[in-house]
């Protein structure tokens, strides 16, 4: 480890009292800017939630164009079933709150439960009878396909649906056409 090292990786550590400055060096020319948001799910904007269904909002965090994927909180009110689908690429979840689980399978999703589905997989989604409202960060890449009992596509939606939704709600909300566009890389 170098003594006069400034920065944490590799090799150690510096104390919170002895930082250097911000880094202000070149950078890639072609890079995008950074996504962040501040507020947390239980104190945000109701306006931000996007209605897909009754019962059922999609929260956009990313909105990613050039890598085919978008990141969200789903939220659902109320238990049942919500949907069977395959996914072409891979998902990752998050439970934030609520419980549910899939009926092909024999666990049960809740509070801190991490998931990642791979390319190909078909299943249904069920939110507990007794769970109140559910909260589930899910990022999900190329698509997301729609499938009767057969296996049948039904219907399918991508990031494209998903920004056309965000961008009609927050319209008819008040928050303009362009709000969207906060969401999108
Ligand atoms: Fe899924």
């Amino acid at each position: 480890m170098s003594p006069d090292s400034t920065h944490a990786e590799p090799g150690g550590r510096v104390a919170a009292d002895d930082l250097p400055a911000p880094y202000d060096g070149p950078r890639p020319r072609d890079a995008l800017a950074e996504l962040f948001i501040h507020d947390g799910y239980a104190k945000d904007d109701p306006r931000l939630w996007v209605p897909l269904a009754p019962g059922r909002w999609s929260r956009p965090l990313c909105l990613n164009v050039s890598n085919g994927y978008w990141v969200h909180l789903t939220k659902v009110v109320g238990g049942g079933l919500l949907s069977r689908h395959r996914h072409p690429a891979p998902v990752h979840g998050f439970v934030i709150k609520g419980r549910w689980r899939y009926l092909e399978r024999d666990w049960i999703a809740e509070p801190g439960s991490y998931l990642y589905e791979p390319p190909g997989d078909i299943h249904t989604l069920v939110v507990e009878p007794d769970c109140d409202e559910m909260i589930t960060l899910f990022h999900n890449s190329g698509a997301l396909i729609y499938c009767d009992e057969d296996g049948t596509t039904t219907g399918t939606t991508d990031v494209f649906d998903r920004i056309d939704a965000c961008r009609r709600h927050f319209i008819d909300v008040g928050l303009g056409a362009d709000f969207v566009k906060q969401f999108i890389r």
